[in-house]
């Protein structure tokens, strides 16, 4: 099963909204064959190690990280539970079951009937861990958001002297959670005063979607993060009509969204129910301070990656704005490079 919760990861940012899954075959105590789902739309994990197995799989086990799925209306792919039972596959190892509502259990029922023994919760908290995006995104239709904060000990963002806080090592952290997130979320004060790129430059990387939090249409149109239509932008009703024009000829999508109850920002409950319904499974915020003050304060974060760099900046930007707080209820710290990295999870 560890095996196959490897091979599930190498689908990480390539098959949203479905799920990660690694599959085993094995005989005799021998791993046959191996698969992964890889891409949103190619074979699944199961059908990819059948694939492999060939013959061999008569008789055999099967480890996945995933229980199999099951037809059902609109799905592209043969059911996996099938094609296992198919396949004369012996007994099944399951790791969590599918909470998806259409699956949920009648994965692991149809291979029962059929025959074939389920041991099910076999690495279950990890193969939870590895599919938390997904978990998250089918029970309530909502994206995990991970908001990422990189502070200097005097708890400052940013400073007119500093031009980055936290070290190369947490960059690369990060551009690894941007190849893993369905979008990046940021304020319209981080593009108009960092004007960055927000795209994956991991090798083999894949660029998340550029969610932009502008009230009013503010950012510049020849603002980085509008060089390609990867791009929504999500402002007040009344925004300035030129901008808006301007940006939806680049294809870039405007999408109006309420007030928050303080008048001068959006609902950013809206800005995240907005992005499920876009199958917008993860979401990781990048800031800034208004942003990352409002996402706090309404609970909206599933965890904040949160590195602290042994810097003093004295002069310079607080992290949040006053009176907003971070519980450190369920946290764990490790040490990347010269910055000490924490993961904070809200429960
Ligand atoms: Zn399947």
């Amino acid at each position: 099963m560890r095996r196959a919760l490897e091979l599930a990861l190498q689908g990480c940012g390539r098959v949203s909204p479905n799920p990660l899954v690694g599959c085993v075959i094995a005989k005799g105590g021998r791993i046959i064959a191996g698969g992964f789902h890889g891409k949103f739309g190619g074979p699944h994990a199961e059908a990819d190690a059948l694939g492999k197995a060939g013959a061999e799989a008569a008789g055999a086990d099967a480890y996945v990280t995933l229980e199999p799925c099951v037809r059902f209306e609109g799905k592209k792919t043969p059911s996996c539970a099938e094609a296992v039972v198919k396949a004369g596959v012996k007994r099944v190892f399951v790791a969590v079951r599918d909470p998806n509502p259409n699956v949920a259990g009648k994965g692991i029922e149809l291979l029962k009937q059929a025959g074939v023994e389920v041991v099910e919760g076999i690495c279950e908290d990890d193969a939870g861990e590895a599919n938390k995006f997904f978990f998250k995104f089918v029970r309530t239709k909502r994206p995990y958001v991970i908001l990422k904060m990189a502070v200097s000990l005097d708890g400052k963002i940013w400073s007119p002297e500093t031009s980055s806080i936290s070290n190369p090592q947490f960059a690369g952290m990060v551009q690894k959670l941007r190849n893993d997130c369905d979008a990046i979320l940021v304020g319209s004060g981080t593009v108009i005063t960092d004007n960055p790129r927000l795209t994956c430059r991991m090798p083999q990387g894949r660029d998340p979607l550029r969610a932009i939090v502008d009230c009013n249409l503010e950012s510049p149109v020849n603002s980085k993060v509008f060089n390609d239509a990867n791009c929504a932008v999500f402002c007040l009703r009344n925004a300035d009509g030129n901008k808006r024009k301007a940006l939806e000829k680049r294809g870039i999508r405007i999408i109006e969204t309420e007030a928050g109850e303080d008048g001068d920002r959006l609902n950013l409950e809206r800005v995240f129910a907005t992005l499920g319904e876009m199958k917008i499974t993860s979401v990781l915020v990048e800031g800034g301070r208004k942003i990352a003050s409002s996402v706090v304060r309404e609970g909206l974060y599933d965890e904040c990656v949160l590195a602290i760099a042994p810097k003093i900046l004295g002069e310079g930007t607080p992290a949040f704005e006053s009176g907003v707080e971070i519980g450190f209820g369920n946290a764990s710290v490790q040490t990347v490079g010269d910055n000490a990295v924490f993961t904070i999870r809200k429960r």
